[in-house]
């Protein structure tokens, strides 16, 4: 298999990036990934203003996939992801929903063990995810720092991006140029204070290609829904976003009039917070497979 080396980072998607590795379709790969303060954050005795912040949200790659081009739909199966025994989580004055009532910075630093992270006594189950991944972006939407989300992926902090999902990412660039890092041992829904369970990671994907079929944001496969993953500067317009593109998936897929796919978004469509606390909001609007399949889905874009 091949491996892409954790020292290959880039801190900014853009429209031209230099690959570290090539692949082809349906190639697996292991990633190792950095946590989002480049393992400079080791014990809670440290002061955060003391890193160095040029080192943040670390995304390893760039990786050339064989053939993609402007237009496909790139596929990215996550088969594993093995996080590292610490983890660290992290108040910052002024960050997350409530950093107006943050008084001082702390560290936790917590021990991950048979599975389960453990802080005050409570075991929380550990359920992995990939905080940043994304592809290089257009070239009308520019470059983007990997600590934002945007159409090309990035740092959508999505939960359901995890082992056993499978993400679809727009491509925009020959050899879509996949990237990704800032893997979470386990956060919840909005990730409120600013950080997930933040830990070094190695991941296995399985990478493939859909010829002529890329979509306006990326979406994510689970057992049991297709949801379409947006971003925008605040929550109302992530949904939004979010919403329409469903909206249109059920509507393109079953062929019906779009007040009748609206309603159906309505009957069946959950929206997910993914994120509120990075540059931009991000939200998911997850069609059930009983509406319609994510093959179906794909194949009516
Ligand atoms: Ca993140
Ligand atoms: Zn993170």
């Amino acid at each position: 298999m091949k491996i892409v080396p954790g020292d290959k980072v880039i801190y900014k998607f853009s429209p031209c990036m230099e690959a570290v590795m090539t692949v082809s379709p349906g190639d697996t790969v292991k990633v190792e990934t950095n946590d989002c303060f480049f393992q400079q954050v080791t014990s809670e005795e440290q002061v955060l203003n003391e890193i160095d912040y040029d080192r943040l949200n670390p995304a390893t790659g760039p990786i050339y996939v064989e053939g993609a081009e402007p237009g496909d739909l790139l596929k990215v199966k996550i088969v594993s992801i093995d996080v590292k025994e610490k983890g660290v989580a992290a108040v910052v004055p002024n960050e997350g929903v409530l950093g107006d009532l943050v008084t001082k910075p702390i560290i936790r630093v917590l021990n991950i063990e048979d599975g389960h992270a453990v802080f005050h006594g409570i075991k929380l189950p550990i359920r992995p995810m990939i905080g940043v991944i994304g592809v290089a972006p257009a070239e009308e939407d520019g470059q983007w720092a990997t600590d934002s989300p945007w159409k090309h992926g990035g740092n959508m902090d999505t939960t359901d991006i995890r082992a056993g999902s499978t993400l679809y990412l727009p491509v925009s660039q020959k050899g879509a140029l996949l990237a990704l890092g800032d893997c979470h041992a386990v956060m919840g829904d909005g990730e409120i204070c600013f950080t997930g369970l933040e830990v070094p990671a190695e991941v296995v994907l399985e990478i493939d290609l859909i010829k002529g079929k890329a979509t306006k944001w990326p979406l994510v496969e689970t057992d049991d829904y297709t949801a379409v993953i947006a971003s925008g500067d605040d929550l109302d317009g992530a949904i939004y976003e979010a919403a329409s593109q469903a909206v249109k998936h059920i509507k393109d897929s079953l062929g019906i009039d779009w007040e009748d796919a609206y309603i159906i978004a309505s009957l069946s469509v959950d929206l997910k917070i993914s994120q509120v606390v990075d540059p931009k909001m991000t939200a998911r609007a997850a069609i059930p497979k009983y509406v319609v399949s994510t093959q179906k889905l794909i194949e009516s874009v």
